[in-house]
């Protein structure tokens, strides 16, 4: 149940601010002119161009880009070998407040929901981990509408004469609504949450067809550089198997990966420090 509570929170908590707290709503999801910049700033991007949210009247003004945070933590006995994991989903605003990005962000941080990894991820069909995702679809797809729902993520009716049933098929936040822009994520998250392939497998990418046989070949051009995936092709390729896809505008474009865990203190530090010292090391 704990996770149905949690999730659902994604949607409750962006229309209670913007009724209740409007001050905080803006600094959490960002002003109007922030939203206008952030949108202008995409323009020419890839993903903005295949969005759909691109069709919809005035949407520089209203749609809050949203980004989606998985990772494990250890949660009992960092670095022994009987160490616990606990899954962490987390939601911020890309036009959160200037104030509230960088470190300071983290106060901007919304934790969505937590559980043990053996209790959700040691099978990515555990039962845990379906219910998870199949509320955060729900929640994602509602913020998406700027509807709220009108039946609840199990598809059964909001109980009679309840707050939720008085709101069901009325405008969230006023006309605003989200998407989800980006999904951060580690390999091993990558893997084990969101169904893409394993990072040391025969094909190891989720955004093109490289393969372990030419995945350092970096000459221009290299043979894997034509098979960079469109949504399409992501979705042929059977990639596409976390019920977060099936939310709108959630694609391909949207995995962005994790540059503190996947870049900064890994193959860049090696790449950099090759190149800097004249022996380069690919
Ligand atoms: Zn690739």
């Amino acid at each position: 149940m704990m996770p149905e509570i949690r999730a659902a929170r994604v949607v409750s908590r962006f229309a209670t601010l913007f009724d209740k707290m409007p001050a905080m709503f803006e600094v959490l999801y960002g002003s109007v002119d922030r939203l206008v910049e952030f949108w202008s700033a995409m323009a020419n991007a890839p993903q903005y161009l295949q969005s759909k949210l691109r069709h919809v009247r005035d949407h520089q003004r209203n749609f809050h880009p949203m980004t989606l945070f998985g990772d494990g933590v250890a949660s009992y006995a960092l670095g022994k070998a009987w160490s616990k994991t606990v899954n962490v989903w987390t939601f911020s605003c890309l036009t959160k407040s200037p104030a509230h990005q960088g470190f300071r962000g983290l106060l901007a941080q919304m934790l969505i929901t937590m559980c043990h990894k053996n209790d959700c991820v040691a099978k990515f069909n555990a039962n845990t981990h379906k219910a998870i995702y199949k509320v955060l679809k729900w929640s994602l797809q509602a913020l998406y509408d700027g509807i709220w729902p009108l039946l609840r993520p199990d598809n059964s009716p909001w109980p009679a004469s309840s707050d939720e049933q008085g709101r069901a098929g009325k405008l969230l936040a006023g006309g605003k609504r989200g998407v989800v822009w980006h999904i951060n994520f580690d390999l091993d998250w990558a893997f084990e949450s969101l169904g893409l392939p394993r990072w040391n497998s025969r094909s190891p990418c989720a955004k093109c067809g490289v393969t372990i046989a030419t995945v350092s070949d970096i000459r221009s051009p290299a043979p894997w550089i034509d098979s960079v995936y469109d949504h399409d092709k992501f979705v042929r390729a059977n990639l596409a198997t976390c019920p977060l896809f099936s939310v709108t505008d959630i694609t391909v474009e949207t995995l962005k990966g994790d540059w503190l865990h996947s870049k900064h203190q890994g193959t860049d530090s090696y790449l950099f420090g090759g190149t800097l010292s004249g022996n380069p090391i690919i």
